[in-house]
C-alpha cells in the first residue's frame, strides 16, 4: 500500500457496485477522501477565490465568462472522490460512462474571446514545454508525423509545427476543432476510437487530457495501434499522490491560515474539488502504461500553467507565482524524503514496445 494510504480506519466505498472500478489497476476498493458535500463545498470556496482575484469586468463584458476552466470545470456533477485501496490512484465515484464524458466535452462552449485568452496561455506553455522536453523528443527529427488527442485550443499543434513535425489534432469539442482549424492547423473532430486514422506516428501527446478519459485501456491500445514500432507517447496528467498529501496536510492543519494555504497550493494547481476522472500516481500510471505494451522511460513532476492573465489582479498574480515556488519547494523536499513525486502534475514519455 502506498505510504501516504497507509492510515486505518477509513470510510471505504465498493466501487464495483458503482461501476467505477479503478481504472489503472481494476481496483474495486476505495478510501473515501472527499464526500459528494466535500466536493460541494470545495467547489463554492473556489468559486469565492477567484472571485476576489478578478478585476472587474469592463463594460460590455460578460462577466465571468473566462473563469472557464477555473473555477466552471466540465466535470462538476455530484460525486464524491476515493483513493483506490490498492494503487492508489484518485478516481471520481460515481463515473459517468465514456459516452457521457465524450458528449459533455463535444458540447463544451467557451465563446471567442475565452479561447483567444485560452490559446494566448497555452501557446507560450507548449512553447516552453517542448524546449524543457527536448533532450526526450530528440528522436522527432523535422517531417516527423506526430499526432495530439485532444488538441484543444492549439497550444501544441503551433508548437510542433515550430519544430517542422507534421501534427495533425483530434478533439472531439465541435467549438474548439472549429476555432484550431481557423488558426491553420489540421485537426480532426471526433473520438480517436472511432476515427480511420492513418496509422505509423513517430508520437502521441496526450496533454492533460488521459485524466479525463473513461476507457484509458483501449485508447492506450489504439495508440499503440497508431504508432509506429518504438514511437513515443507523452502523457501529461494531474498526480493523484499531490490530492491525497493535501488532503493529509489539510487534516493535520495546526490553524486555520494554514489549512488556507494548502487550499490555495491546490487551487493554483487546479486541485480543489477534484475537477478530474482519475489520478493517477506515477508508479499506478506507469504500471497501465506497461500492461498496454509500453516502457515508461522518463517521469518529471511539474506545477500547471500559468493562471494569471490580462483580469487577474495584481497581488493574485505574485501570490500564484510565489505558491507555485513553494510548491515545487516542498515536492523536492518529500522526493528527498521518500523517494517518491509529489508535484501536482506529470509529465510521461513512454516507448511502444
Ligand atoms: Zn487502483
Amino acid at each position: 500500500m502506498p505510504p501516504e494510504l497507509a492510515s486505518a480506519d477509513v470510510p471505504t466505498r465498493d466501487l464495483t457496485r458503482e461501476r467505477s472500478d479503478c481504472l489503472a489497476c481494476g481496483g474495486s476498493g476505495g478510501r473515501i477522501l472527499l464526500t459528494a458535500g466535500d466536493v460541494a463545498a470545495e467547489q463554492r470556496w473556489l468559486e469565492r477565490f477567484h472571485a476576489a482575484r478578478r478585476a472587474p469586468a469592463r463594460d460590455g463584458d460578460a462577466d465571468g465568462d473566462d473563469a472557464k476552466d477555473r473555477a466552471s470545470f466540465t466535470q462538476s456533477e455530484t460525486c464524491s472522490v476515493v483513493a483506490c485501496v490498492a494503487c492508489g490512484t484518485v478516481l471520481r465515484v460515481p463515473r459517468p460512462s465514456p459516452d457521457e464524458v465524450a458528449e459533455t466535452y463535444a458540447e463544451d462552449e467557451y465563446g471567442r474571446e475565452t479561447l483567444d485568452a485560452l490559446a494566448e496561455n497555452q501557446d507560450a506553455f507548449f512553447a516552453a514545454k517542448l524546449d524543457a522536453l527536448a533532450p526526450q523528443l530528440s528522436a522527432l527529427g523535422r517531417g516527423a508525423r506526430v499526432l495530439e488527442i485532444g488538441s484543444f485550443v492549439g497550444g501544441f499543434l503551433r508548437a510542433a509545427g515550430e519544430r517542422g513535425w507534421r501534427a495533425l489534432g483530434v478533439d472531439v469539442g465541435e467549438e474548439t476543432a472549429r476555432y484550431v482549424r481557423a488558426r491553420g492547423f489540421d485537426v480532426r473532430c471526433g473520438d480517436v476510437l472511432e476515427l480511420d486514422l492513418e496509422p505509423g506516428f513517430a508520437a502521441v501527446f496526450i496533454w492533460s487530457t488521459f485524466d479525463q478519459l473513461g476507457a484509458p485501456a483501449a485508447v492506450l491500445d489504439r495508440v499503440r495501434a497508431l504508432l509506429a514500432p518504438g514511437g513515443l507517447l507523452v502523457l501529461r496528467v494531474p498526480n493523484g499522490r499531490f490530492e491525497t498529501a493535501c488532503l493529509a496536510l489539510r487534516q493535520r492543519a495546526p490553524s486555520t491560515r494554514r489549512l488556507h494555504r494548502v487550499l490555495c497550493a491546490q487551487a493554483y494547481d487546479n486541485f480543489v474539488s477534484f475537477p478530474y476522472l482519475t489520478g493517477y500516481t506515477p508508479e499506478s500510471l506507469s504500471d497501465l502504461l506497461e500492461a498496454h505494451g509500453f516502457a515508461c522511460t522518463h517521469v518529471r513532476g511539474d506545477t500547471i500553467l500559468r493562471l494569471a492573465d490580462a483580469q487577474t489582479r495584481p497581488f493574485a498574480v505574485r501570490e500564484e507565482e510565489r505558491v507555485k515556488r513553494v510548491v515545487r519547494r516542498a515536492c523536492r523536499a518529500a522526493e528527498r524524503a521518500t523517494g517518491l513525486l509529489f508535484d501536482p502534475w506529470l509529465d510521461v514519455i513512454a516507448r511502444s514496445a
